[in-house]
């Protein structure tokens, strides 16, 4: 069930990754449908009697806030799982179908690994024997020269220990694939909870480090040794955290490229065995590799170098006991939850366990999944409409860079040029994804888990060497999400985000420009953000601006910072400005871009007054809705420190505030709250 950890690929999401961990899927509640009204705008889920100038938010928003308290298993919960939830239902029909035995031949697959997942009984019945092989392992350790092995094999499976290992493109040559190594191996959701010492740093690590001692004590050890194994785990996580390298950091491209020769990354590790490593992590031969933090390498080095064996076999069992725990016998599962879904999240309860299967199901399986998916869910005609949005917003983009008086007439060719070559991506892949060499056993939920892994693996290996397929899909149908890879330099938008209340088929233009023309307008911008905007238009790390455009550019994004820095998340701390940058960038510009293509269609069609509101004043409100959302105070926590979004409170007043327009459409006083002091704008 878990995801092989994604490297360096850097890719722009519209919303945080909906990992297994992160429970978003809501328990059996009604399916919630958006209330019918003229303009297809949700009224009871705003709050009218809200003044839209002092809180447009609350306005917006306020009624779905008050109706939707985050559900006990979803200790954050906004519009995104609403809509998640409907396509949950979806799956679970879809699954539950392909699980019988009268199944057609090409659901067989899905259905056996839903089935498998399903089957609570027999897991627990087989208690910790599926560890045993990989435990084993470990356990077999004999000095620490055999520990380049085990750690290159443990990485077929979907094992993290010491770094993370696969391939990614070339930074500056797109077309090719290369190997990765990449800082990872850690527990915790971010390097600074092992460093930081505020109390709600402190507490989570004495947390994390019971949850481990759990773990082991479940795995079979006695709870003396368990305490004093964790304790050697932490010590272990912390050498390897001081040494990674910041989110704010690594948004910088240039910060996690390092392409070498393979013989200079084996002098950065000069006591690790590279070579017998590469030949168990299967990797294809090659001359070069791009170490994403050398630095993080030399520490593990050290850290192989100077702690005792029998701690490092205890930091390798470690991982091995977690990376699979969400397929482990009940126990397990339980205690994997109060750490990462109670201590971290601040969930009541568990997601009940069909939603994690569907998960799991999508996440190992999501392109024979989404085919069934796409079929009953999404035709041809909904890819042409999303089409003909984002043509709309293309040209939007063009003339925008065409009037922005801060960029020299050189730079804003070559960005016209990067705006032509952007391809797009819409509903589902064309070719569906092969799974033939993947083996589905019925009956075994954690070996089909660790067959899949091992699949996307020497998937992602076999790539190595040869050009990039930019037809590849890195989300799959049914995801309530859309992304821009600026390595593809393409915007992709699966079918599971193209529907209601992200895209209304029947409600009027003003709320859809509002919606989903604004994320697509966001997906755009992406490729001109502070991250996007340092790869050109074949999608290479290229530096195509010129000087005093790149400090204009600098400038304007830097009041962007300031703007977001000056956000609560809760409490004492502040949204991190530099971390949300790039989401907030294009927040900003998608809601511009989406602004200019409304204002084009109406010279030409009238819009009239509906559901009491404006078309103006729907198009802010078609925004505001789709950023409602109730969250636990450990959630606001966690994302402060980790999630590069704001909250959808942020996402809305950030940028209506930042729009002169706004406050026209609402008649709001040039000193409302919802006026921003100054006024940002890049693009
Ligand atoms: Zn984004």
């Amino acid at each position: 069930m878990t995801r092989t950890q994604a490297l360096t690929v850097i890719v722009f999401p519209l919303a945080i990754a909906m990992a297994a961990d992160d429970a978003t899927v809501r328990a059996q509640s009604p399916v919630a449908q958006p209330m019918a009204s003229r303009s297809g705008i949700d009224l009871a889920s705003m709050d009218q009697t809200a003044n839209p100038c002092d809180d447009f938010y609350q306005y917006a928003c306020g009624g779905w806030i008050k109706n939707h308290p985050a559900p006990p298993d979803q200790p954050y919960y906004g519009r995104f799982h609403e809509l998640q939830d409907r396509n949950n239902e979806i799956l679970r029909d879809i699954l539950d179908q392909a699980s019988k035995p009268a199944a057609p031949a090409d659901q067989k697959k899905i259905g056996d690994y839903y089935a498998s997942c399903m089957a609570e009984t027999e897991i627990d019945a087989k208690g910790t024997a599926p560890l045993g092989p990989d435990l084993q392992r470990v356990d077999g350790l004999k000095d620490k020269n055999e520990i380049p092995a085990v750690a290159g094999h443990l990485q077929t499976v979907g094992t993290t220990a010491f770094f993370g290992f696969g391939s990614a493109p070339d930074f500056k040559d797109a077309t090719q694939y290369m190997l990765i190594y990449a800082q990872g191996g850690l527990g915790l959701p971010d390097r600074d909870y092992y460093i930081k010492d505020d109390a709600n740093s402190q507490s989570i690590r004495a947390a994390y480090e019971k949850h481990v001692a759990k773990m082991m004590q479940l795995a079979g050890e006695a709870s003396a040794k368990a305490a004093g194994d964790a304790k050697a785990v932490l010590t272990i996580e912390t050498a390897l955290a001081k040494a990674a390298l910041d989110r704010t950091a690594r948004r910088n491209p240039s910060n996690i490229y390092h392409k070498m020769p393979r013989e200079d990354v084996k002098k950065l590790m000069p006591s690790f065995n590279m070579s017998q490593f590469l030949e168990r992590a299967e990797a294809p031969p090659g001359d070069s590799a791009n170490v994403s933090e050398p630095d993080f390498l030399k520490a593990v080095d050290q850290v192989i170098a100077s702690t005792p064996l029998p701690d490092l076999k205890t930091y390798m069992r470690w991982h091995v006991v977690h990376a699979q725990a969400a397929l482990l016998p009940k126990p397990f599962v339980d205690e994997n939850f109060a750490f990462y879904g109670k201590t971290l999240t601040g969930a009541q309860e568990q997601t009940p366990r069909w939603k994690r299967c569907v998960q799991a199901t999508d996440n190992d399986l999501g392109e024979a999944l989404g085919k069934a998916y796409v079929d009953r869910t999404f035709g041809p005609e909904g890819k042409t409409r999303t089409l003909e949005m984002v043509k709309a917003i293309e040209a939007a983009m063009g003339s925008d860079i065409d009037a922005i008086d801060w960029m020299s007439p050189e730079t804003k060719k070559a960005a016209v040029v990067k705006l032509g070559a952007v391809a797009n991506k819409i509903g589902y892949p064309d070719r569906w994804r092969d799974y033939s060499a993947l083996r589905v056993v019925r009956g075994d939920a954690y070996g089909n888990s660790q067959r899949a892994n091992t699949f996307e693996y020497r998937r992602q290996m076999a790539k190595i060497g040869k050009p990039v397929d930019k037809t590849e899909w890195l989300m799959t149908p049914p995801t309530v999400n859309a992304y821009y890879n600026p390595l593809e330099n393409n915007i992709n938008f699966p079918a599971g985000i193209l529907q209601p209340p992200f895209f209304m088929k029947s409600g009027d233009d003003a709320v859809n420009f509002g919606a989903v023309v604004a994320v697509v307008g966001h997906e755009l911008t992406h490729g001109f953000d502070d991250q996007g905007r340092r790869f050109d238009a074949a999608g290479n790390m290229r530096d195509w601006w010129t000087t005093a455009d790149g400090k204009a550019f600098e400038d304007r994004a830097l009041c962007v910072d300031k703007q977001y820095s000056g956000y609560t998340a809760i409490d004492d701390v502040k949204l991190n400005g530099k971390l949300t940058l790039g989401e907030n960038t294009a927040d900003n510009g998608g809601v511009r871009l989406a602004w200019m293509a409304l204002m084009e269609l109406m010279k030409t069609k009238q819009l009239e007054k509906m559901d009491g509101l404006t078309p103006e004043q729907r198009f802010f409100v078609g925004w505001g809705q789709m950023w409602c959302e109730n969250r636990s105070d450990e959630i606001a926590r966690l994302h402060a420190k980790v999630n590069p979004h704001s909250p959808g409170r942020y996402r809305t007043v950030g940028v209506v505030s930042n729009m002169p327009e706004f406050a026209k459409a609402f008649s709001c006083a040039p000193t409302a709250k919802m006026v921003a002091q100054p006024v940002c704008r890049v693009w």
